[in-house]
């Protein structure tokens, strides 16, 4: 079927996959759920991805392009994912060639959260816009940047990690092994420690109540809202500031259009939105900011891997005259 391609994501909860034509719709849907504590070696994975694409070629053949967001640090002119936070263990894998072999089928590897970009500029909050900035606000951050229309990928595809940006040098030790990374403070492992620090400051005793992200939320709205005094405001008013700390150095640099937020914090956008755009406003230049503030929530949700890997796979095989 020319013109189609499967997407897929690959994320530390499960394998989310599409069928898409050409003109962005969605002509098949399939998932699967990685167990918790299930094994997440490449092999037990890949079982998984092939499983998905069996089901998917049911609606295509089995000649149809595949792209496959992976979340990690790829280098695409090696054609190597280095590692992944979400699966120990997967060093130095070739991951596409593997996967094509497997899969009999040409397999296009993105980043994921690129892929996640790709989907809500083709289909979602950030259809239309050329340059877009993509946030999402998981247990880290990831990033993407659209430029001019084109994704930001850097030397061997490797760029786009603003998580990694050092907010507070020496601060919090992050995955990657530096410290202060802003995903240890923007995304909802690091919301969690910033609470327990506001639980402490706030006169708490014993451990935070806050164990995960919405916690914190839920915390303060069942005190009826934000107030002084109140650890879960005082935590989610830093969180704001961390994160548009970061935002503000990223919007001098990209200008963006649009910031796009997604992941499972972003849910909380009604609440986070209002102090994150005074603190923009306050922390970025007006030229770069723009009048109209440009933050967005996510529309396509854990579609938007899939839908963006498809139609990534889609380009590449356009560009590669496949
Ligand atoms: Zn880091």
């Amino acid at each position: 079927m020319s013109g189609v391609a499967i997407g897929l994501d690959l994320g530390g909860h499960g394998v989310r996959g599409v069928v898409l034509d050409a003109e962005a719709n969605i002509l098949a849907d399939e998932r699967v759920w990685i167990d918790e504590e299930g094994d997440r070696g490449i092999d037990e994975v890949e079982d998984l991805i092939a499983h998905v694409v069996d089901v998917l070629r049911t609606s295509t053949d089995a000649s149809t392009p595949i792209g496959i967001g992976v979340p990690g640090f790829h280098d695409h002119t090696a054609g190597i994912l280095r590692n992944s936070p979400n699966f120990p263990g997967w060093e130095d894998l070739p991951v596409a060639a593997r996967l094509t072999e497997r899969l009999g089928a040409p397999v296009t590897v993105e980043n994921d959260a690129n892929c996640a970009l790709l989907g809500e500029a083709l289909a979602g909050a950030a259809r239309g816009c050329a340059d877009v900035i993509l946030l999402t606000l998981g247990t880290g951050v990831g990033s993407a940047f659209l430029v001019n229309g084109t994704l930001l990928r850097g030397a061997r595809g490797a760029g786009a990690e603003a998580g990694h940006v050092a907010l507070y040098p020496g601060g919090r030790k992050c995955g990657c092994g530096k410290k202060g990374c802003l995903e240890m403070y923007a995304g909802s492992t690091g919301l969690v420690v910033t609470a327990g620090d506001a639980w402490s400051e706030e006169g708490g005793e014993g451990p935070c109540p806050a164990t995960e992200a919405i916690d914190v939320f839920s915390a303060e709205a069942d005190a009826g809202g934000p107030q002084p005094g109140l650890w879960a405001s005082r935590a989610i008013e830093r969180y704001c500031l961390d994160l548009a700390t970061g935002l503000a150095a990223l919007v001098n640099i990209f200008a963006p259009e649009a910031i796009v937020l997604g992941g499972g914090i972003s849910g909380a956008l009604a609440r986070i939105g209002p102090p994150i755009e005074t603190e923009l406003k306050r922390r970025s230049i007006g030229a770069c900011l723009g009048d109209a503030l440009p933050i967005r929530a996510a529309e396509l949700g854990d579609l938007a891997g899939a839908v963006g890997a498809a139609s990534w796979s889609l380009k590449s095989r356009l560009r590669s005259g496949r």
